[in-house]
């Protein structure tokens, strides 16, 4: 009767042990990547890639020529000009000098802050 109780209790205690660690384990879960990240030191930004796609050409790498009235006008003249029509201009991205990636803000601002 003693060894059935205990047991009894042991499972009561492994039980509660049980529905804690499943309720703590997804913020346990995050708390450990948050640490585990900081630990590692991967940037919250872009993971440690360093690079993130540029804002100005949404990593593409060039954006559409201005699109203002005179340069439409002169599209306009020149495509009527001409029998096949013109690819739509674009021009490299100034930002990212055409590579669709920057530098990621966070990391360099990191590093200034290491060295
Ligand atoms: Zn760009
Ligand atoms: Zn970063």
């Amino acid at each position: 009767m003693e060894n059935l109780t205990a047991s009894e209790i042991a499972g009561f205690g492994v039980g509660a042990v049980l529905l804690c660690v499943t309720l703590a384990a997804p913020k346990l879960d995050s708390f450990i990547a948050l640490s585990q990240r900081r630990t590692l030191g991967m940037c919250k930004r872009c993971g440690d890639l360093k690079m993130i796609a540029c804002s100005n050409c949404k990593g593409i790498g060039s954006i559409r020529k201005g699109s203002n009235f005179f340069s439409n006008m002169v599209d306009d003249f020149y495509e009527s000009m001409e029998d096949t029509p013109k690819p739509t201009p674009m021009e490299p991205c100034v930002k990212c000098q055409s590579k669709g990636r920057t530098a990621c803000p966070e990391c360099s601002v990191a590093r200034r802050v290491t060295q």
